[in-house]
């Protein structure tokens, strides 16, 4: 095999997404929604891959279907500040996955350093090394030292992200709404993090694919809107996560131009298009949210006000079992430790492996709940460290949140 394989051979969610099916799990897993997307978009779809009379069943623009970075543009443009060009600011690609392994490929060289925000969407780092760079974390704590009950408390020390910095440092990654934590960076640590990038001259890739999913009157602030950063910010984007369709794998980039000509040429060169249906319904789905903005009709009021509620069942639930929640401020996910849960579980017996990953996976097997590691999104010197918690998603069917409440109920 290649030399890039190394040390990415292994991947979280191909052994966990597994054995939740085998054991037939409540899944509050891997962050999909139980439920389906928009009718409208469905239909969207149904009808742009049965029509014979148009040619959406094939081929469209390589960089994306034009009416769809047409809608990306007039949607985000006055978001970012910028007048966009749907033609050289906007990249679509295969989900945000397909977005970030561009970005990744485009911008790091062998040898570069990238700074990435623990905790982190376990992808950066393996798109890292496929690039040849090296990755350079820092952790986010809990600020007061303690146990923070609100997901907001858990702080970048920005002394020692400035420490990391050196010459060969190239980006920094951020996500926000974060992912597996539910923090939403507020503008003023946005800032701070803008002001080392220029200070620096790093480039940053922000991972926004929650943007929209941001409860209790937080909000959400782009880095790319802020001074500087416009010209050195790659910000990804999903239909997945805005419109509850991570299965049609449609996801973006937006940035400026000298640097989305590069991440163009990864993608005509190993991606090339992806799917025409898929991206014709995305289309329709921004065209018609484009016109509801701002009103209570709009999917991205809707579903953000649809999931808090989801997001407080589970939190009152946890509660009530024991397990500490930290209360989430956006994303699909919350964490919770599961300290107090220890003393039903038989002790392991690999003590190198996390003690959250031995937990999860015994809650698969045999209270048919499924939950992520949280050491899943800390790099492998950190792991032990922050092995007392799980990540679950609550976009889902109540159905399924009162299913596994009712096996937390019995087992506490
Ligand atoms: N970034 C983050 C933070 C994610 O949680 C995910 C997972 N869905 C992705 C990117 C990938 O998104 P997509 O399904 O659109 O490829
Ligand atoms: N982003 C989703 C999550 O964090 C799914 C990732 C994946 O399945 N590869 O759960």
């Amino acid at each position: 095999h290649a030399r890039r394989l190394e040390g990415v051979d292994e991947n979280i969610w191909v052994e966990l997404v597994s054995l939740a099916e085998q054991y037939k799990t409540v899944n509050l897993g891997q962050g999909f929604p139980n439920f389906s997307p928009p009718s409208y978009m469905r239909e969207a779809f149904s009808k742009a891959v049965t029509d014979e009379h148009t040619l959406l069943n094939q081929y469209t623009r390589a960089f994306g279907h034009p009416p769809l970075v047409k809608a990306l543009a007039q949607l985000f443009g006055p978001l970012f500040g910028q007048d966009l060009n749907p033609l050289t600011n906007v990249m679509v690609s295969v989900g945000a996955y397909g977005a970030l392994f561009s970005t990744f490929q485009a911008l790091v060289d062998e040898g570069d350093e990238v700074i990435i925000i623990e905790p982190f969407f376990d992808s950066y780092e393996p798109m890292t090394l496929m690039a040849g760079g090296r990755c350079v974390y820092v952790s986010q704590k809990p600020a007061d030292g303690g146990k923070p009950l609100d997901s907001g408390g858990w702080r970048l020390d920005l002394a020692e992200l400035e420490a990391k910095i050196n010459k060969n440092t190239k980006m920094l990654v951020l996500n926000t709404p974060n992912n597996p934590l539910g923090k939403v960076f507020n503008k003023e640590e946005l800032e701070e993090i803008a002001n080392i990038c220029v200070k620096y001259d790093l480039l940053c890739i922000s991972d926004e694919v929650y943007e929209w999913l941001v409860y209790d009157g937080n909000q959400h602030v782009r880095i790319a809107s802020l001074p500087g950063m416009w010209e050195r910010t790659i910000t990804i984007g999903s239909a997945g996560k805005t419109f509850s369709a991570t299965g049609w794998k449609v996801g973006w980039a937006f940035g400026p131009d000298c640097l989305l000509k590069h991440l163009r040429t990864v993608h005509q060169n190993s991606v090339y298009h992806c799917a025409t249906g898929a991206q014709e319904a995305v289309a329709q789905g921004f065209q018609t949210e484009l016109a509801r903005l701002g009103k209570p009709e709009c999917y991205f009021v809707q579903l953000r006000d649809e999931l808090q509620k989801k997001r407080d069942r589970l939190y009152r639930c946890l509660t009530e079992v024991g397990m500490k929640p930290v209360m989430s401020q956006g994303s699909y996910f919350m964490i919770a430790d599961i300290s107090v849960f220890k003393s039903e579980v038989p002790p392991p017996t690999d003590q190198n492996i996390p003690y959250d990953n031995y937990f999860a996976k015994w809650m698969m097997k045999h209270k048919q709940l499924a939950a992520i590691p949280m050491s899943a999104f800390y790099s492998g010197p950190h792991k032990k460290q922050f092995e007392n918690y799980l990540r679950f998603c609550f976009v889902k069917e109540d159905a399924t949140l009162e299913a596994a409440e009712k096996i937390l109920q019995k087992w506490s």
